[in-house]
């Protein structure tokens, strides 16, 4: 059975979080146009899906603790436009398969919204994010203290940010969420199977990239995460690469950073392995450098432990190995004190993942680093990249970066890698780089 995210049991945990003088109200996007007419394609707001499941443009999300808590405001049907842009539900689609109790077409909100908000006093919305967006609420809550001299009923006195009850709800994925990133970690998985046996020297970085997201797209997955980066040799020091229009070379690595997305969880993994099939010595000397920092980062994953500790652990055992390599020279705690270690390493080791890639949810609050709860998804992804330009590096390292990345679910006990399918261990990437091609059109 494919998972489906359990929309109703979200709205139940924000409800129930919430008192009776409170509502939430989150608008999705508008389309996004690309060109002339043409647009692209829509990806649902998260906050609206992970609510409602809804993933059209042009709609609202209202709840409040009530008999009805739960009204959604979407696009009208209208069957003329459908033969164009494809079928909308509706309101009575909203009501019928999605749950709402109560539904209109959003050209009816401002009106309806005064109403809604009669006896709200907080408002959890995301103020200052769309002007015209704010404009309507500030005119219905106008409207709504208009009536509220007959009625007595409060007004909204108070905006919460989405990211006080709702991303903090979403930072704790429950098991409908967890299985739906399992899902999105396997289809990745045979994308990464795919890539491994597809690179050989002289076959472009985009054919790579299209063997990754056919996987994904075949397999039933929603999309990608984010654009797919394919960075054969030095591309591979330049973190966010997506021209992937360069050939591989023989005798050098290639670091590919991709996740595919099932029912919009995502997820995010990045390998480097060698396009002729096998390490050279100076390769694997900052492979197994990098491999030895991510495996102590994971172990450092458990309820308790903080998202800054993981990020320590991987910078200790990176600096330790910039000196034994060459790279660095000098005490080890004055180089992680003076952070001399982001020459080589730049970027911090990991972020919240779930239906936004880099999801919501702060990872530090009121100055201190967020301890870890069971739930919690993140990334650990640590990496080292030697500039080709770099002339104070011993020769044999320059131009070769490495980043290796899984995603770390934290359980009650400790932790679990849902990525954990994908080879990493030296011999085992060697294994996948030979094995033949299986069910990929190339
Ligand atoms: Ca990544």
């Amino acid at each position: 059975m494919t998972p489906t995210p359990n929309f109703a049991d979200h709205r139940r945990r924000v409800l129930e979080a919430l008192q009776p003088d409170e509502a939430v109200l989150v608008f999705g996007s508008a389309h996004a146009v690309r060109n002339a007419d043409t647009e692209y394609r829509y990806r649902a707001h998260s906050d609206v899906y992970w609510l409602s499941g809804w993933t059209m443009p042009d709609c609202a999300v209202f709840l409040r603790p009530g008999d009805e808590p739960f009204t959604l405001f979407v696009q009208r049907r209208d069957p003329e436009l459908e033969t164009w842009t494809g079928r909308r539900p509706g309101p009575e689609g909203a009501v019928a398969r999605f749950g709402a109790d109560t539904a209109h077409p959003i050209s009816a909100l401002p009106e309806k919204l005064a109403d809604l908000l009669q006896g709200v006093s907080r408002l959890h919305y995301a103020i200052g994010e769309h002007p015209e967006h704010d404009a309507i609420v500030l005119g219905a809550i106008k409207a709504s203290a208009r009536k509220s001299r007959e009625s007595a009923a409060d007004v909204p006195e108070t905006f919460h940010s989405p990211s006080v009850l709702l991303h903090e709800l979403r930072l704790r994925k429950t098991e409908d969420e967890i299985a739906a990133t399992e899902e999105a970690a396997r289809l990745t998985a045979e994308g990464f199977a795919a890539v491994m046996s597809m690179a050989a020297p002289g076959v472009p970085e985009y054919r790579l990239e299209a063997a990754f997201e056919h996987k994904i797209r075949d397999g039933g997955g929603s999309g990608l995460a984010f654009n797919t980066i394919v960075a054969g040799g030095d591309n591979a020091t330049i973190l966010h690469y997506v021209e992937n229009d360069d050939l591989l070379r023989d005798g050098e690595l290639v670091l590919v950073d991709a996740g595919g997305e099932y029912s919009l969880y995502t997820a995010d993994v990045s390998r480097t392995f060698p396009v002729n099939g096998r390490f050279s010595q100076a390769q694997a000397l900052i492979y197994q450098a990098v491999l030895d920092a991510q495996e102590a980062a994971i172990a450092a994953c458990r309820p308790g432990a903080t998202h800054r500790e993981v990020h320590l652990t991987a910078v200790t055992h990176l600096t330790r190995s910039m000196i034994a390599l060459g790279l660095l020279e000098g005490d080890l705690d004055t180089l992680i004190a003076g952070q001399t270690y982001k020459r080589y390493y730049m970027h911090g080791t990991g972020h919240w993942l779930g239906l936004d890639v880099h999801d919501v949810g702060a990872t530090s609050r009121g100055g201190r680093s967020r301890v870890l709860e069971p739930g919690m998804i993140l990334t650990v992804e640590p990496g080292l990249y030697v500039p080709a330009s770099d002339t104070t590096a011993p020769a044999a390292l320059r131009g070769i970066g490495v980043r290796i990345e899984d995603d770390v679910l934290i359980t009650a006990d400790g932790r679990r890698v849902l990525t954990a399918a994908i080879p990493k261990e030296i011999a085992h990437l060697e294994a996948a780089c030979a094995a033949p091609l299986s069910g990929t059109a190339r």
